[in-house]
């Protein structure tokens, strides 16, 4: 792999770790057996299923910056299983691959001296440069079916998303917000339009 991209990939995820190198190689892998290139728009989908609150969740900044399947995109669904494992799904030709963190290559990584200092709950920035590259090189240059387990490239029944275009002003607070999430509230001569927030609702994890 180009240091180059290593190197602008760190600068995107704000530090140096396997995990987002490991999320890099992966995807850089994926689009290759795929036939495809980075995506532009909504061509390629990923479902991601690194989970939330985890370590090693940085796998999923490598992923989104190899694939260009990005949040911001709308092309990057999260299903979260607490894996570092993603499907990349090829809308033009229906097809897709799943490939996942391979536990062989698990203990090498678990006794570098970067991750006896994570564990230890030192922050990955603190750590020094040559220890984390340590990890890195180990998934970078290792065998790449001793890093991936490598599923086959299969055909996709995935159905992308519908996208609602357009923005409405909450009639409460005047921040535009998406119309498939504006809600109606009141009753009568008193229906308003206006975002979640305004409405009341609270989700279930919100306090
Ligand atoms: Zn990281
Ligand atoms: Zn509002």
């Amino acid at each position: 792999m180009e240091r180059e991209l290593l190197n602008k990939m760190f600068e995107f995820h704000g530090h140096k770790c396997w995990a987002s190198a490991l999320g890099l190689r992966a995807g850089l892998f994926a689009l290759e057996k795929s036939g495809v290139e980075r995506a532009k728009a909504k061509e390629l989908y990923v479902i991601l299923e690194t989970g939330y609150y985890h370590g090693a969740g940085c796998f999923g900044d490598g992923v989104q910056f190899a694939t260009g399947c990005t949040l911001g995109k709308g092309n990057l669904i999260r299903k979260p299983r607490g894996k570092l494992a993603f499907t990349l799904i090829d809308i033009k030709q229906w097809k897709q691959i799943r490939l996942c963190f391979n536990p062989k290559i698990r203990e090498k990584i678990a006794n570098t001296v970067f991750m006896r200092k994570r564990g230890a709950g030192i922050p990955p920035h603190e750590i020094p440069e040559e220890e984390a590259m340590e990890a890195v090189i180990l998934v970078l240059d290792s065998p790449i079916e001793d890093v991936l387990l490598i599923g086959e490239v299969k055909e996709s029944h995935f159905e992308p998303p519908v996208e609602v275009m357009g923005l409405e002003v909450c009639e409460i607070c005047g921040e535009p917000v998406a119309k498939a999430y504006v809600r109606i509230i009141g009753g009568g001569e008193n229906i308003k339009k206006v975002c979640i927030d305004c409405s009341g609702y609270k989700e279930g994890f919100e306090k």
